[in-house]
C-alpha cells in the first residue's frame, strides 16, 4: 500500500508559511508571558514576517540545562502530565515535560510519521527500543494506537526472546534501535534462522544509520528498513521520518526549521509545556526545498554528524567530557585517551607510562577491570580499555585531533 500524507503534510507552500507565521506569533506571545529567559531576551521582539525570525535570540542545550529543572517550562507543572529526562549537554540531565494536548499533538505527529511508513490498522506493530529509550517507545505507542494498529505492549530484554516474539506474536512492523537491529541479525546468523519464518515487512529505525548498515539489516530480514530522525529534547518521534523516496520531511507545521552555520535550528511551533525558540540542536545539516514525488511539501532534511563530540554507544548518549570524568576517578587520570564508539561498547586508548606500566600481567588486567567497572557502574557502557604507547598526543586527558 503506498502511504498517504495527510493534509498538513502536503500544504501548498505558501499557506503552510501563513499557518507558521500565525503559530510563531502566538508562540512568542507564549513565551513572552510564562517563561522568565525569554521574557527579557524577547523584549521589544516584533515578527511580521517568518523572514524576522533569524533576527531572535537562539537557545542552546546549555541554556536548558542551566533552567535545571522546570525553567523553561511555558506551564505550571500542575498542567503537565508527563515527565521525562534526556541527555543535555555534558551528560547532565533534562526534564522535558507534556500537557495533555502535548500528547495528543505529539499522538498526531508520530502516527503521521508511521503512516509515511505504511503503518495501518491491519499491522501488528512491536516497539522494541530498550530502557534508554523510554521516551521514544512512548512516542511510538501514542502513534500506533492512534492509526489503531495492534501493538505489542512488551519489551523483550534480550535478544532470543526477540527472536521468539518475532515468530509468536507475527510482528509485521518492528520499530527498533539500530543497535538492537544489529544484535538481531547477529543472532539469525548464529542459530542460522530463516528470516522467511517472519511476517515482517517494515523495520523503522529510531535513528538514520549508513547505507551499508541499513542494506546489511535489510537483507538480513528480509525487509526495507526506514529510519526516523529526531532529538529527545524537542521531539521524538515526531520530527521527521524517511518518505518513500528517502527523503526526511519535517513535519513543518509543527517545527520552524534552519541551517545556521549548517547547524540545525529547530523552533517547535506547537509545543506548551516546553516550546523552544531557534534551539541550537548541535547536529550538522543540509536542507533542501526540492519538490517530493511523494506530494509532501516539509523542507527536506539530511541530518549529518553531531557537532559536540556526543558519542552513543549502546543507544546511550555519551560526551567525551564524561569519558574524561570517570578516567579521573581512576589511576589513568589526566593520561591523553582516544575514544571510538561501537555498536554496543566503547573503545578507550589510554596511554600507558612507565609509572603505570608492569610486567606482571595481572597487575595491568586488574588496572583495566578497574577501569571498566567504573564505566559500567557510572556510564552504564561496556568500555574495552586499551593501553597504547605513549605518543605525541596533547598533554592531558584530551583526546588528540582526529
Ligand atoms: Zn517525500
Amino acid at each position: 500500500m503506498t502511504p498517504t500524507a495527510s493534509r498538513l503534510e502536503t500544504l501548498p507552500r505558501a499557506e503552510l508559511e501563513q499557518l507558521q507565521l500565525e503559530r510563531l506569533q502566538a508562540l512568542l506571545v507564549r513565551l513572552k508571558r510564562n517563561v522568565r529567559r525569554y521574557r527579557e531576551k524577547l523584549a521589544g521582539q516584533r515578527v511580521e514576517s517568518l523572514a524576522d525570525l533569524a533576527r531572535l535570540p537562539l537557545t542552546t542545550p546549555e541554556d536548558m540545562a542551566e533552567s535545571f529543572p522546570y525553567g523553561m517550562f511555558a506551564f505550571p507543572l500542575r498542567e503537565v502530565i508527563r515527565l521525562h529526562t534526556c541527555v543535555g549537554p555534558d551528560g547532565r540531565p533534562l526534564i522535558i515535560g507534556h500537557t495533555r494536548n502535548d500528547l495528543a499533538q505529539w499522538s498526531r505527529l508520530a502516527a503521521r510519521q508511521l503512516a509515511a511508513c505504511g503503518v495501518t490498522a491491519n499491522d501488528v506493530v512491536q516497539i522494541c527500543l530498550g530502557s534508554g529509550s523510554a521516551l521514544g517507545a512512548s512516542g511510538y505507542l501514542l502513534g500506533a494506537e492512534l492509526i489503531e494498529a495492534s501493538v505489542i505492549a512488551e519489551d523483550p530484554n534480550h535478544v532470543d526472546y526477540q527472536l521468539e516474539m518475532l515468530r509468536n506474536y507475527r510482528p509485521t512492523v518492528l520499530v527498533t534501535t539500530p543497535s538492537h537491529a544489529h544484535d538481531l541479525t547477529r543472532l539469525l546468523d548464529e542459530r542460522r534462522m530463516d528470516p522467511q519464518a517472519f511476517h515482517l515487512r517494515t523495520v523503522l529505525l529510531s535513528r538514520p544509520v549508513d547505507r551499508p548498515t541499513r542494506d546489511a539489516i535489510s537483507a538480513r530480514l528480509l525487509t526495507p528498513v526506514r529510519c526516523s530522525f529526531g532529538l529527545g529534547e524537542v521531539l521524538d518521534p515526531g520530527l521527521c521520518v524517511e518518505c518513500d523516496h528517502g527523503h526526511f520531511h519535517v513535519q513543518e507545521d509543527h517545527f520552524l526549521v534552519e541551517s545556521v552555520d549548517g547547524e540545525l535550528v529547530l523552533t517547535t511551533l506547537m509545543r506548551e509545556a516546553m516550546p523552544l525558540l531557534r534551539y541550537r540542536t548541535r547536529v550538522a545539516c543540509e536542507l533542501q526545498r526540492d519538490k517530493c514525488p511523494c506530494g509532501r511539501t516539509g523542507i527536506i532534511l539530511k541530518p549529518g554528524t553531531r557537532l559536540d563530540r556526543r558519542l552513543h554507544v549502546n543507544e546511550i548518549p555519551l560526551y567525551e567530557s564524561q569519558i574524561a570524568g570517570v578516567l579521573a576517578q581512576t589511576r589513568v587520570a589526566g593520561q591523553p585517551f582516544e575514544t571510538q564508539a561501537r555498536e554496543r561498547s566503547l573503545i578507550i586508548r589510554v596511554q600507558m607510562t612507565s609509572e603505570l606500566f608492569s610486567d606482571t600481567i595481572w597487575v595491568i588486567e586488574k588496572l583495566r577491570n578497574d577501569i571498566q567497572s567504573e564505566f559500567l557502574s557510572r556510564l552504564g557502557v561496556e568500555a574495552d580499555i586499551r593501553f597504547v604507547e605513549p605518543r605525541s598526543w596533547p598533554a592531558s586527558g584530551q583526546r588528540p585531533p582526529p
